[in-house]
């Protein structure tokens, strides 16, 4: 039965493939909606990025229902059917409530209910507990498009009871904040910050997806700042960072909050809001007062880049990505000029990619100082303006570019060999270094040259 309210906002459009579901299931007398984050990122104007269904069709009356298309039953026990409509694979979930939780995670079981207030009742957020019907109606029985309308973050319930249930939604309440700007209503935010300490249970995949999405959001800074000590239940080694005065000039903030502006100073992009997270991660370790009473940090980066490693593997960040983090952080404060000499050998040790990357990384942490003390923005934009002319020209940065091989010094006499690798390697560094250009014939000649200073010797 239709009934809920009229929209109080613009009509969504609906994909095709998600209509016809919904008039499969209802012609055979079953009741099914939009539900979750599509109902909310519709509230919002935005286009929804998947379209959660909601159904009272048990799963094996959405199978029966959807017979002859392909489907995915694995989280049939659970209440969700996946059925590829149209060529889109929409998940149709029976309205459920959840039974009791003993591990702050997952529901001990879970029953199936023909009540979509119930199921809506279950929903971590009243944002996320608003049901969607293309008759444009809306089952909003929490209040969701008020708390949408200002841009308030509540729970559906009790706060304590629904964080200590599940804790995870304790990371998507503040993933939610970030992304969305919102704030949470007292009780909620009590609840957070009560009920974090469960947060350890919580699998760091999990864990990793949720601060990826924290990280990402506009309103990442002041997440970060607010909620430190709850992040802190993941992340103990951020502490010693809050707070932490850096009896220096060259910042206006604490470490922490340094590290939050330099979050939100880079482009959002996992990657580098990763490191930009970690990449003072080592300075408390490092702090080193002079006479003067100034703050020193020497050899911080290097061990944010140890403990950014250790961190990121036990978040499970994919091996690739760490790959890629560790040099940005252990590299952030390293001397890099516009000369076109030093970015060649900038460029033949990180590579193009990453040494555009460390120039963003540049970019943000210094956004994040003192900028009245020191301002670099002008010389970062002159790195990358003269990184970008060189990689334009194509330069030879690499044995494998180099004009001469093995082959062409043993025609000079030159055995396979150590001395062999080490005139190669010579070779290329004079022609990154600009003394040589990488042509045969000037590489022949120089490779003769060494290989008489080296008999010699
Ligand atoms: P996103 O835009 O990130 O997909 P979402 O709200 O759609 O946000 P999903 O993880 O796709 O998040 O979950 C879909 C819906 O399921 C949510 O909107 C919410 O109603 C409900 N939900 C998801 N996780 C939980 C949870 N841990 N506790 C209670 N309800 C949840
Ligand atoms: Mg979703």
């Amino acid at each position: 039965m239709i009934g809920g309210r009229p929209l109080p906002f613009p009509v969504p459009d609906w994909p095709q493939p998600v209509l016809k579901a919904i008039a499969v299931l209802e012609g055979k007398g079953y009741e099914c909606y939009a539900v979750g984050g599509c109902v909310r990122d519709a509230a919002l104007g935005e286009t929804p990025h998947d379209w959660d269904l909601t159904t009272s069709a048990l799963p094996e009356e959405i199978s029966a229902a959807f017979s002859g298309l392909s489907q995915n039953l694995a989280g049939a026990k659970h209440g969700t059917v996946g059925v590829l409509v149209d060529g889109q694979m929409l998940e149709m979930t029976t309205y459920r409530v959840d039974g009791s939780y003993t591990d702050s995670r997952h529901p001990d079981g879970v029953a199936f209910t023909r009540s979509l207030k119930e199921d809506l009742a279950r929903r971590d957020f009243t944002i996320n507990a608003m049901a969607l019907h293309p008759e444009k109606r809306l089952f909003d029985p929490y209040g969701g498009i008020d708390d949408l309308q200002n841009g308030i973050l509540r729970a559906v319930g009790d706060p304590m009871r629904r964080m200590q249930e599940d804790a995870l939604r304790i990371l998507r309440g503040l993933r939610f904040m970030s992304r969305l700007r919102f704030h949470p209503d007292e009780a909620t935010e009590a609840a957070f910050f009560q009920c974090a300490p469960l947060l350890q249970k919580i699998s760091n995949e999990r864990v990793y997806v949720e601060l990826t999405g924290l990280l990402m959001g506009a309103g990442v800074r002041e997440v970060l700042t607010r909620y430190s000590e709850v992040i802190g239940t993941v992340l103990p080694e951020i502490l010693p960072c809050c707070g932490f005065d850096q009896y220096t000039r060259y910042h206006l903030y604490d470490v922490w909050g340094h590290t939050a502006a330099a979050v939100e100073a880079v482009r959002p992009e996992p990657l580098l809001r990763w490191v930009m997270l970690l990449h003072d991660i080592g300075k408390p370790g490092r702090f080193i007062p002079d006479e003067a009473g100034v703050g020193h940090f020497k050899g911080h980066a290097a061990l944010s880049a140890a403990m950014a490693e250790r961190i990121l593997r036990r978040m499970t960040m994919p091996a690739k990505m760490i790959k890629d983090a560790i040099p940005l952080i252990r590299w952030h404060d390293a001397k890099v000029t516009a000369d076109p000499v030093s970015i060649r050998r900038w460029m033949a040790m990180l590579g193009e990619e990453q040494l555009l990357r460390l120039l963003e990384v540049k970019r943000a942490d210094n956004l994040a100082q003192n900028r009245a003390v020191s301002d670099r923005q002008p010389e970062i934009a002159e790195i990358t303006e003269q990184t970008m002319a060189v990689i334009a020209e194509h330069p030879c940065l690499t044995l494998g570019e180099l004009a001469v091989g093995g082959k062409d010094l043993a025609k000079l006499g030159i055995k396979n060999g150590p001395e062999l690798g080490r005139i190669l390697n010579l070779l290329l560094d004079r022609v990154i270094g600009g003394d040589l250009p990488n042509d045969r014939e000037t590489l022949m000649d120089e490779a003769e040259k060494l290989l008489t200073r080296f008999a010699g010797c």
